[in-house]
């Protein structure tokens, strides 16, 4: 069976339109599991991994079903840290800003509670918060949660380990019985499970299961890297090690084109392939690359997947991608037919995580490598040629080049002298 696809998903265009804006190429396994169902009504409990798209899973069947008309509290959902109350916010605001003006609050301990007071006055849609806060409003009356159709519990398991056990059954039992309860999480306790029980109904368990994972044998390794610092980082990685034909893995359409453009300014042969391009021009990159008329390839996981890439020197994960199995399959374009190949993937915030889940998964050592410095190119690039010269020494037919040399030393100058000047001419072209 295909997989589905958001557009074949029961969703309005406005949130369509802000999914393509975000370039999100198609659904994680948890949001084409989790999104249909929660559509449906049904009370959910999803378990997937960190940084695999959770919010969306739950935030866009939540807009979907937002009455803007209706300016009280449709959508609590309750957050482990301030940090991740904001962040959710962030994401709805984005999948919201097409839509008719929804109003997203934020609201967790540390904030002046004032100020909060003021924002819940003017009315609000979805309201975002740490247990702790949001049961601060509810007894001081300022929240009223009458209206509250669908309650989220984010990393639910992280809510109960930073001790919000007994707020959130206070809070999940003034809310009206009638209503939808998603819950979602990295891992499952014993203890969620109790509470999905009891304050649950009839919950669907999406669980996104990991198959077994096979990683081929390739050197792979990840560099801690801010995100502003990629596309720097690629650019020495490229050099240091000499790369001519790579493949580059971005996670949205967006991040694709923005490479591309960031890539050829800095001179690089780069071109990208993902799903807002025709089958035309994604055949003509394709016969560039394997033409070597460009010497990187810059895709999304959807893209690629639908085409025989040559095999490469080097695969980049220039961002750590949203399934497990996707790594594998990216860094399966390098090292066939006995070569050695490179993969290295760029870890940026929290990426950390899907990290370390991916070396979980595949029971593989992903070492991590110091960012290379500008002092260490030259090194390396130092090293390379001094390389290449040996090889070509051993292994090249240079009987044309030693009559040349030859010619020179018989008007009196001497092979240190000669090869000194080469180097000179050859590494300052560099
Ligand atoms: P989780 O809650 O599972 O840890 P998040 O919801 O924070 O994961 O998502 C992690 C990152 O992946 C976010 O930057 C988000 O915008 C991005 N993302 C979510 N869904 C998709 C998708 N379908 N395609 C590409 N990126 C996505
Ligand atoms: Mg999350």
């Amino acid at each position: 069976m295909d997989k589905i696809q958001f557009k074949d998903m029961n969703i309005s265009f406005e949130i369509k339109k802000a999914i393509e804006d975000l370039g999100f190429e198609e659904p994680s396994p948890i949001q084409s599991l989790a999104i249909p169902k929660a559509l449906e009504g049904k009370d959910i409990i999803g378990q997937a991994q960190t940084g695999t798209g959770k919010t969306a899973a739950f935030g866009i069947p939540i807009l979907e079903e937002i009455y803007p008309e209706d300016k009280s509290p449709q959508a609590i959902i309750l957050c482990p840290t301030r940090e991740l109350a904001i962040q959710v916010a962030e994401e709805l605001r984005k999948l919201s800003k097409h839509m008719k003006k929804i109003r997203i609050l934020p609201v967790y301990g540390g904030q002046p509670i004032n100020r909060q007071i003021k924002s819940l006055k003017k009315g609000v849609h979805i309201i975002i918060g740490t247990p702790g806060r949001i049961m601060d409003h509810m007894q001081r009356g300022t929240l009223d949660l009458t209206g509250v159709e669908r309650v989220v519990l984010d990393e639910a398991d992280e809510m109960l380990d930073m001790g919000f056990r007994d707020d959130m059954e206070f809070i999940l039992k003034e809310i009206p019985h009638r209503r939808q309860t998603l819950l979602f999480s990295a891992t499952m306790s014993k203890v969620i499970l109790k509470l999905t029980k009891k304050y649950q109904n009839n919950p669907e368990l999406l669980k996104v299961a990991h198959h077994k994972l096979t990683v081929p044998k390739i050197n792979q390794t990840y560099y801690e890297v801010k995100d502003k610092m990629k596309l720097e980082v690629l650019s020495r990685l490229l050099d240091i090690h000499d790369i001519t034909l790579a493949l580059v893995f971005c996670n949205t359409k967006r991040r694709v084109d923005r490479l591309v453009r960031d890539l050829e300014t800095r001179g690089y042969l780069v071109g990208g392939i993902h799903g807002d391009l025709s089958q035309r021009q994604r055949d003509t990159v394709m016969s560039k690359f394997r033409k070597g008329k460009i010497d990187i390839l810059v895709a999304t996981d959807v893209a690629a997947r639908g085409i025989d890439v040559p095999d490469v020197e080097a695969v980049f994960n220039y961002d750590v991608p949203n399934d497990d199995e996707y790594y594998v399959h990216r860094i399966g374009r390098t090292g066939r037919a006995g070569k050695t190949g490179h993969a290295f993937t760029f870890v940026s915030g929290k990426e950390i995580y899907k990290l370390r889940d991916i070396q979980r998964y595949t029971k593989t050592k992903i070492k991590q490598e110091k960012i290379p410095s500008i002092k260490d190119i030259e090194k390396i690039k130092r090293g390379l040629l001094l390389e290449k010269i040996k090889t070509s020494i051993e292994e090249e037919d240079l009987n044309k080049y030693i009559h040349m040399v030859e010619g020179l030393i018989e008007i009196g100058y001497n092979s240190v002298e000669i090869s000194a000047a080469l180097l000179k001419k050859v590494m300052g072209e560099e």
